[in-house]
């Protein structure tokens, strides 16, 4: 039995910054990663330039049960404490929009830094480690002990950092879930969250040959919005706008698309009536949005005349369908392409400061198998680091 100061359940983003921190203040850490290698969805995030950080984080851009709960975390390691690190390692980065940095390069670049400070804080880390059993030791010193297929370890803390259950075949799992339940904490519903969702059956029809074809809207559903292109797929929808209403949306709940974004349809339709009498509705809309999907709509949802045909009522009603497209979605395409899972270990239970259970002594949860969701574009990520960074203060 190898006796360590802390034990970190996963090695990915939580982890790694959670065991940096750790190591620096002096304490022995072990991580255990059940991958053949470290973060590997830090290598596949943001198409492969890894989107770190956002610099405009703040606790709204977050879901939980308990939206307090990630406001001293965020505030105590800000976006620009990773990036000092970043720097730090002469990584170049850039913002591409709405204050998302990327790596110029790579997101191996993220996690070589990572690595290597891990190394220069002396922590220890194994791959291709598989947990068979946790137990408790007799004194504090041993409270957890990790029997793996690399050997037994003990410490007198034990920190979770296991991630969700999206992408299974990148080494996600339930392992974070079934330990806290183990420790008698509650774990609220998880669901698939920033996902594509599908269409089916005449919901989806008008749309099956138009994969591919992407415009700018605004998506609302359940008193959110958000403004950003929309894609149509061979299975559904997707795109950033979709993504992020995803985490909001749940079956049944009214889904809507602003296709004209920040302009007023009705006025835009009474400008076009005054200013091309005699072009068809079809053609002016296939000016301002893709021409296949402009001919589509009207085809489906809107009558195709020249636009001095229309009377007031009539383009007050088209302006309605322009400006409040209804979706109806009838699912998520699940964990296999989600990017995060909502849900998971109860906030409610964990110190807010620390991660620590209120529950069990010396056990932490951080990162995404904590009830904290973050909105599409680093938030993610920065939750992790900010997480990281209080149970490795702490342990
Ligand atoms: C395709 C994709 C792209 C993304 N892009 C971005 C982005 O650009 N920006 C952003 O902010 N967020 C992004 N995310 C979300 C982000 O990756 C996660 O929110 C973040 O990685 C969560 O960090 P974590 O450390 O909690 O979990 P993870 O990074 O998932 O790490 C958990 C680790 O635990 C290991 N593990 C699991 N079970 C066990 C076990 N039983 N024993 C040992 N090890 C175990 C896993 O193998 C994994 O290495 C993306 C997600 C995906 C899927």
């Amino acid at each position: 039995m190898s006796h360590f100061d802390t034990l970190i359940v996963g090695g990915g983003a939580a982890g790694l910054l959670c065991a940096i921190t750790a190591g620096r203040r002096g304490k022995r850490v072990l991580v255990v990663e059940h991958a053949n290698r470290c973060g590997k969805k830090i290598l596949m995030s943001g198409g492969g330039r890894c989107n770190f950080t956002n610099i405009h984080a703040t606790p709204a851009n977050y879901l939980s049960a308990n939206p307090h709960f990630c406001k001293s975390a965020l505030a105590r390691y800000t976006p620009y404490h990773f990036i000092e690190m970043v720097e730090r390692h002469g990584i170049a980065y850039h913002e591409k929009e709405l204050g998302q940095l990327f790596c110029d390069d790579s997101s191996k670049q993220i996690v070589k830094m990572l690595l290597d400070e891990c190394s220069a804080a002396s922590v220890r880390v194994e791959t291709s480690c598989s947990i068979e059993r946790v137990s408790h030791g007799e004194s504090d010193e041993d409270r957890f002990r990790l029997h793996t297929t690399r050997g037994s370890f003990s410490a007198p803390s034990l920190v979770v950092a296991s991630g969700g259950l999206s992408i299974p075949s990148m080494g996600a799992t339930g392992f974070g879930y079934e330990l806290a339940r183990q420790f008698g904490h509650a774990v609220l519903p998880t669901r698939a969250g920033l996902v594509p969702l599908t269409l089916s059956g005449k919901h989806q029809e008008p749309f099956a040959d138009l994969s591919g074809v992407a415009l700018p809207v605004t998506a609302r559903c359940n008193g959110t919005s958000f403004s950003n292109y929309f894609l149509i797929t061979h299975r559904g929808i997707s795109g950033p706008s979709i993504l992020q209403i995803s985490s909001f949306w749940q079956p049944g709940d009214d889904l809507r698309l602003d296709l004209l974004p920040g302009r007023d349809a009705l006025e835009a339709l009474q400008q076009w009536q005054r200013d091309r009498p005699a072009a068809e509705l079809k053609t002016v809309l296939g000016d301002v949005l893709p021409k296949r999907f402009a001919q589509r709509l009207c085809e489906h949802w809107l009558p195709n005349r020249p636009m001095k045909q229309f009377n007031g009522p009539q383009l007050r009603e088209i302006a309605q369908v322009i400006g409040d497209f209804a979706l109806v979605a009838s699912g998520t395409e699940g964990y296999r392409t989600a990017e995060v899972t909502l849900g998971g270990v109860d906030a409610d239970e964990l110190s807010s400061s620390t991660m620590q259970s209120k529950r069990m002594p010396g056990l932490y949860f951080i990162g995404e198998v904590v009830d904290v969701t973050g909105w599409l574009g680093g938030y993610n990520f920065q939750w992790a680091w900010a997480s990281g960074n209080a149970a490795g203060n702490a342990v």
